[in-house]
């Protein structure tokens, strides 16, 4: 689920994840409840994922907030979200948007994570 959300899915499809309006469309109550849905889902299984790292590895509370620091600083901006806008190329040095994960001009990989959204 977590791979399809964040388009990993293998369809090739260039549209968001499922029930995601495309952009410019207008948004339908039904499509907002169940981006709701899938979004508390979603925090249920990271709440999960952090109890069992927590109670297996004897990380703390602090741990967690010091690495959720240091992934919404990647961008350059402490905002609650690692997603990049625009950007140089540490290559050719042109800009690219942060939509795009290689840079156009020259093909260098800007961005591996499997969490940078659509
Ligand atoms: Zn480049």
């Amino acid at each position: 689920m977590l791979f399809r959300m964040y388009g990993m899915g293998g369809s090739g499809s260039a549209k968001g994840f499922e029930g995601m309006p495309s952009a410019g469309g207008s948004v339908t109550p039904g499509q907002v409840q169940r981006l709701e849905m899938n979004l508390a889902k979603t925090m249920m299984i990271c709440e999960a994922l952090w109890e069992l790292l927590r109670e297996k590895t004897g990380l703390t509370q602090e741990d967690l907030y010091k690495k959720l620091y240091e992934i919404d600083m990647r961008d350059g901006v402490l905002d609650g979200q690692n997603q990049a806008k625009v950007r140089d190329c540490p290559s050719c040095h042109r800009p690219v948007s942060g939509r795009h994960g290689a840079c156009l001009y020259c093909g260098h990989i800007l961005d591996e994570s499997v969490f940078r959204m659509e």
